[in-house]
């Protein structure tokens, strides 16, 4: 069993690396890659427990870049890096910086929009994470009003602000990768096309868009992904000659998601079909 998709208490996952290395060994997958958000402490940590102790599952680094390109919401698995590259460092300290001015627009956007302030020491808490995401402060809201719906945090006080500033091209973390070992992942095609609302065609037209500047891989397999989807992506994957990739997007209790489920109704391709573990 194949998952290359999963996140650790270090970006918005709730399991620590060593938690989640223990159920990595006892579901007792093959191959696996950690992919937190824009970090990759979580692979260090990964690497080191690897090399001090018998693990049986091959391990492949991995980190998750939240990108634009055109209005859409492109997010990036990148795959068996080096961790001491220096293209991997450049683009990890520039997403940071964004994420920090991310960051502090939202405090403001809650303040100023929702009339949300936190106390003190809430804020400095959130501040002191080193990756702070939406999960943490849907977190912090739901905490000081019991009274509010998960979903509808994010709906209606997280997602309305206008982000876009501090948003990364893909064309240009494509650009920073481009002399780095290893390969890039498109992640979720579903959320892409639901959220757009687009057909075979424009969603075949954007992922051909996105082979041009450097995509080598699609995520066919995912949690959200019915048959259907898995026929839909394989055939884009095929015709496009890019490699399939497999990931649950696991984040531990944030969301309702197993360890290795890469498919909605639970069926396991075999690593024949996940052809992205040819590069490993
Ligand atoms: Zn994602
Ligand atoms: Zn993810």
């Amino acid at each position: 069993m194949t998952d290359l998709h999963m996140h650790t208490n270090l970006s918005d996952g709730t399991d620590t690396t060593q938690e989640l290395l223990a159920k990595v060994e006892s579901i007792g997958l093959d191959v696996f890659s950690i992919t937190d958000h824009d970090d990759i402490e979580s692979n260090e940590i990964a690497l080191s427990t690897i090399q001090q102790r018998k693990f049986d599952a091959k391990f492949v680094t991995g980190c998750e870049i939240s990108t634009i390109y055109n209005n859409f919401d492109i997010h990036l698995l990148f795959y068996n890096f080096d961790i001491k590259d220096d293209c991997i460092s450049q683009l990890l300290k520039k997403m940071k910086t964004l994420r920090t001015q991310r960051n502090f627009a939202m405090f403001e956007h809650l303040k100023s929009v929702h009339n949300i302030v936190f106390d003190e020491d809430v804020k400095s808490k959130l501040l002191q994470r080193k990756i702070l995401g939406k999960v943490h402060f849907a977190n912090a809201i739901l905490k000081q009003d019991a009274s509010l719906i998960w979903q509808q945090i994010f709906d209606n006080f997280l997602n309305d602000m206008d982000d876009t500033d501090f948003r990364i091209q893909a064309s240009t973390v494509f650009e920073m990768l481009k002399d780095a070992k290893g390969v890039v992942s498109l992640a979720h095609p579903i959320e892409i096309q639901e959220d757009h609302n687009l057909n075979f065609e424009q969603l075949f037209k954007l992922i051909k868009n996105l082979k041009d500047l450097g995509l080598v891989s699609l995520e066919v397999y995912h949690n959200k992904h019915t048959q259907r989807h898995i026929m839909q992506y394989s055939k884009i994957a095929d015709e496009l000659s890019l490699k399939v990739s497999a990931g649950s997007d696991y984040h531990g209790t944030n969301k309702k998601v197993a360890l290795g489920q890469v498919t909605a109704d639970g069926s396991v391709p075999s690593s024949k079909q996940i052809t992205i573990l040819n590069c490993f």
